[in-house]
């Protein structure tokens, strides 16, 4: 009698055991997903103004190899319907620090022409990176990188370009629009406060979030349709049955988008669209925007970083979300993801950005329980593959079936090279990718070991019988 119930004791410790081991599991697999981080303030959207658009052009990668004549042409169809561009100036373009462009104040014509341009207030400038060149470790030329390697880059731009063009930048455009807080910082340390790059970037003390949502030439696939970012048109057609101050921020690049009269004819058209619209539009600079709308423009960088912080999770989430949409198809339900995401981006096009942000937030939410449901699996695979064995414990071969060597690839191997060619297959070798798959992996060994462990003891406590 006492044996049995020590026997009964064992067996029940051994069960708690397991259990809690595989409620810790999924704990890990819950806690914090990537996506789930987002920022939020509800005060910025309490400002939403009259009904108006607000446009502004950004034209990136002018430098001091710019072609003059080439610029000259683009720039005076602009001027004919006396709109102000900001032209984002690459100082250091093609150079190293050790082979600085160094041309002497108005010896050079590019840089005379843009001073003049400037003073007859036809474009102002904003800094557009250092050299133009893609960092290691960085998705564009600035983020990823330490503090005082961009303070560095910036401060050494800002004074190439200020005493070049004779002026005192104070917009940054970074290259590939790709920046980071530490960009953010050493901007506002370097005396630069108005900040352009796409959709949103987080706030922060004595910046002017003034980002882009459009281009003025999408990239277009052989079908003819939009890819990647969205044109100018596609905004404007939100844009207009909008509300409140809507912001529609366009970035271009006039040495490479004007190759054809076709485009000159196109911007021709679109400009005196716009000077004919009944809707209020006001084209103005990116310079003069961050003065004019500095109560409406946090509502709108709001609404594009959480944007932006979706697309993100959505990243994180994609080979779950994939998954997830294919058992959906199969029971018939649709799947949300994705209206969320084109009516978040349709909400922030008309200036609905309190909308916006809260859409996105739901997609966050959603890829985390997408994150989450996937994690789980593993641990629940893990689960199975050991109740398989335990039905070996009838044979007293329990611990046979992991010792064997074919067995133990079958376990670990097989699994590992499965999750790895699937999470991979979206995105090959990212960090996003091989981080989740570090994470799947823990999660399937933990279980295993759990597994083992629990069959160890329940052979030992066998032998004691
Ligand atoms: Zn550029």
């Amino acid at each position: 009698m006492v044996y049995s119930m020590r026997k009964l004791n064992i067996t029940l410790y051994v069960f708690m055991g397991v259990i809690i081991s595989y409620v810790f599991l999924i704990y890990i697999a819950v806690i914090n997903p990537e996506g789930s981080q987002y920022t939020h303030n509800e005060s910025v959207f309490e400002k939403q103004g009259d009904k108006k658009i607000v446009i502004a052009f950004r034209n990136d990668d002018l430098s001091a190899n710019s072609n003059l004549a080439h610029e000259e042409s683009v720039l005076n169809i602009f001027w004919k319907y006396g709109i102000k561009q900001t032209f984002a100036f690459i100082p250091n373009q093609g150079q190293n620090r050790n082979n600085e462009v160094n041309f002497s104040t108005g010896s050079h014509p590019v840089f005379n022409a843009l001073e003049n341009w400037s003073k007859e207030g036809k474009i102002e400038f904003a800094l557009h990176g250092y050299t133009h060149q893609r960092s290691e470790g960085s998705s564009g030329e600035f983020d990823g990188l330490l503090y005082d390697n961009q303070l560095e880059k910036i401060e050494n731009g800002k004074r190439i370009l200020d005493k070049n063009l004779n002026t005192d930048v104070n917009i940054f455009a970074p290259p590939w629009n790709q920046a980071d807080k530490n960009t953010i910082k050493a901007c506002v340390d370097s005396g630069i406060h108005i900040f352009s790059g796409y959709l949103g970037e987080e706030p922060a003390e004595g910046m002017t979030s003034v980002n882009t949502n459009a281009v003025l030439f999408p990239k277009t696939n052989s079908g003819g349709e939009d890819e990647g970012l969205p044109s100018m048109e596609h905004v404007f057609e939100y844009a207009k049955n909008g509300c409140g101050v809507t912001f529609l921020i366009v970035f271009y690049h006039s040495n490479s988008d004007f190759s054809e009269l076709d485009d000159y004819l196109y911007l021709d058209n679109l400009l005196q669209g716009f000077a004919n619209c009944s809707t209020t539009i006001e084209i103005s600079s990116i310079g003069e925007i961050a003065e004019r709308y500095r109560d409406y423009l946090p509502a709108y960088n709001q609404a594009g970083l959480n944007i932006k912080e979706a697309l993100e999770a959505k990243h994180v989430a994609k080979p779950y979300v994939f998954l997830y949409r294919k058992i959906n198809e199969i029971t018939g339900r649709e799947l949300l993801i994705d209206k969320l995401n084109s009516d978040a981006f349709q909400a922030y096009w008309s200036g609905n950005y309190k909308h916006a942000s809260k859409l996105a937030i739901e997609i966050i939410d959603r890829c985390d329980n997408y994150v989450v449901y996937g994690r789980v699996m593993p641990i629940i695979g893990s689960g199975l593959v050991f109740l398989i064995f335990l039905g070996f414990s009838k044979s007293r071969k329990i611990d046979s079936p992991y010792m064997s060597y074919r067995n133990f690839l079958l376990i670990f191997v097989v699994p590992f090279i499965i999750v790895g060619a699937y999470l991979n297959l979206f995105l090959f070798v990212s960090t996003i990718r091989i981080k989740e798959y570090n994470i799947i992996s823990g999660l399937y060994i933990g279980g295993i070991l759990v597994g083992i462990a629990l069959s160890k003891i329940i052979a030992i406590n066998k032998g004691k019988r």
